[in-house]
């Protein structure tokens, strides 16, 4: 995954799990004890029960979770000791969730996990070549009603051809990924034990952008590592200008405590990191003012979310690129509705337009 933005949505499901568990222990009446009791094992199927956690006032766009747990070892994350080894949910069961969204009114799915491309290695065979994240694109797309498919996040380790591949034949596959790059520093990125080079990491979105002329890339990117130097830092901001990032989340190295990285020598003064903080933000924010920019007088295809969260008056959506777009309208009857959209103006990072 990266960084904590999308490790937030897995809390979240933590959370509800949680929940669930103090619930059994109540009706245990194990409080009446005095014990505590810390359950560190994989709960059995634990990766079906993520289910549980759809709303009851369903979005047109929704979350589903695939798996649970990591087989990698990140040294700045913690994920792996927290959430267990890679686990699965069955095809089958995903596309009964699928629907069952659908059914709903869910028109735009994003399947969560935190190596998501990675999804069955440990479980599922390949098929005609194709990994079983493939495998369970294909069987999404095959749902009626649901329109478009996103995915999140990616690794670059296992992310081959037959998923750049599948953006040429599956067109529910929105033209945007969040791809978590990092570092582009061959030497940071080896101290953090992602094991690729950047020059890998660019060839995947080269073949991606390739394979979707007009995809929409963003990425996380951690700035700071311990042990970084200038020369690292220019490594990071050469392959931003290189691959102009629609927009990247960019991260000032914190410690977690009991990971690898903590305890790494050539921990960086704190204005370092957060100068370099600034100047990667700038380079990022002016690439992604002028992608915005460049949309202006287009006619763009947005899924209306309903009233815009900073202006109740107006409708927000969110282009298949995944660029919020904010318009007037009735709420009662565009929310879940796809919109063309004629973008009249951009103020950096949204976009304002007019229904046609
Ligand atoms: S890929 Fe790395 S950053 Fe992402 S969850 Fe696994 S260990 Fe953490």
């Amino acid at each position: 995954v990266g960084t904590q933005k999308y490790h937030k949505v897995f809390d979240y499901v933590d959370t509800i799990l949680q929940r669930r568990l103090h619930r059994r222990m109540d009706e245990l009446e194990l409080s009446l004890t005095g014990e505590s009791v810390c359950d560190v094992e994989e709960e059995a199927g634990s990766q079906n029960t993520i289910r549980d956690h759809i709303p009851k006032d369903l979005n047109a766009s929704a979350f589903v979770s695939i798996m649970q747990g990591c087989n990698m070892r990140c040294s700045f994350c913690i994920v792996p000791d927290t959430r267990g080894k890679e686990r699965g949910r069955p095809i089958g069961e995903i596309v009964d969730e699928v629907k069952r969204l659908r059914d709903h009114g869910v028109k735009e799915i994003t399947l969560l996990g935190q190596i998501v491309n990675l999804y069955g290695r440990t479980e599922f065979e390949k098929v005609d070549g194709k990994s079983p994240f493939v495998q369970l694109l294909e069987a999404v797309h095959a749902v009626e009603g649901i329109e478009r498919i996103r995915f999140t996040s990616p690794h670059p380790i296992g992310y081959r051809d037959d998923l750049v591949a599948a953006f040429t034949y599956l067109p529910k596959l929105c033209s945007h990924i969040h791809f978590p790059m990092q570092s582009g520093s061959d030497r940071i990125l080896k101290a953090m034990r992602r094991p690729y080079k950047n020059e890998k990491f660019v060839e995947i979105c080269e073949k991606m952008k390739a394979a979707r002329p007009g995809i929409a890339i963003t990425t996380d990117i951690i700035v700071g590592f311990p042990g970084e130097e200038e020369e690292d830092f220019q490594a990071t901001i050469d392959t931003v200008n290189r691959l102009q990032f629609d927009n990247a989340f960019v991260f000032r190295y914190s410690k977690r405590k009991d990971t690898p990285a903590a305890e790494m020598d050539g921990q960086l003064p704190e204005r370092e990191k957060e100068d370099r903080n600034q100047r990667l933000l700038d380079v990022v924010n002016e690439i992604a003012k002028a992608k915005h920019q460049a949309m202006v007088g287009t006619v763009q295809q947005v899924l209306c979310e309903g009233p815009s969260k900073t202006n109740k008056q107006r409708l927000t959506g969110r282009t298949g690129t995944n660029k919020i777009l904010i318009f007037d309208g009735d709420a009662h009857k565009l929310t879940g509705q796809f919109l063309d959209i004629r973008v009249e103006e951009s103020t950096g990072f949204t976009l304002y337009g007019s229904v046609i």
